[in-house]
């Protein structure tokens, strides 16, 4: 999956993991996860996180490696999170390229930024009970900033604010944009208009990977 913070990859992921019992590798989750677990690799990667560093590469490559290799990730998989630049993407298709598996696909979600920052940044959120969430637009409260289920205050997250939304922005086209040329030229490419409804976007992915799934098994 591909595409820029906000785009709902996770989303759709979760939605085409329904449809075709693909395992969703959300390589976020996949890290807390074996963190939290206190494997060898989380373990590993704690040691970079605690000494504020970036886990690296070879640390996260390890961990889909072994996700990938899982029974339920057999016929097949959905990425989520990774890579994010064309170094890693390298290094995916090495790990891969190892373990027999290629990727059959690039399933990008475009959206403009200006529509992403609209999404995030009305996004409004229950102090008492975070899973309570509105949106300024789209569906807003009774009561401006306060909440119609407790009467709680409603806040905005640090992560939903403009200026955070627009250095993810920045950091997503400068790194993770050149992954879509980098696809395209692979012949993995496949668009989807992220501006439509969540609905239909999952319709067109999903019969894309219809189509991808026939493909594979002719
Ligand atoms: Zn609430």
């Amino acid at each position: 999956m591909l595409g820029p913070p906000g785009a709902g990859k996770g989303t759709q992921a979760e939605r085409l993991h329904e449809d075709f019992g693909l395992p969703h590798i959300a390589t976020g989750d996949i890290l807390r996860a074996e963190v939290s677990n206190g494997t060898e690799l989380g373990s590993e990667a704690k040691r970079y996180m605690d000494d504020g560093e970036l886990v690296p590469d070879s640390v996260i490559i390890e961990m889909i490696t072994q996700r990938v290799n899982a029974d339920d990730a057999r016929d097949g998989f959905l990425l989520d999170g990774f890579p994010r630049n064309e170094q890693q993407a390298n290094a995916l298709r090495d790990a891969l390229d190892a373990l027999e598996r290629r990727l059959n696909a690039a399933l990008l979600i475009a959206v403009p930024d200006e529509e992403l920052v609209r999404r995030l940044a009305g996004r409004r959120v229950c102090v008492k009970n975070p899973t309570h969430i509105y949106h300024v637009e789209f569906d807003p409260p009774k009561h401006e900033d306060v909440c119609d289920q407790d009467g709680a205050r409603l806040i905005q997250r640090d992560d939903d604010r403009e200026e955070t939304i627009r250095r993810r922005l920045r950091v997503y086209h400068s790194q993770t944009e050149p992954l879509i040329a980098y696809y395209d030229d692979a012949g993995l490419l496949r668009r989807f208009d992220g501006c439509r409804s969540p609905d239909e976007v999952h319709d067109h992915i999903r019969a894309t990977v219809a189509t991808l799934k026939l493909e594979e098994e002719l």
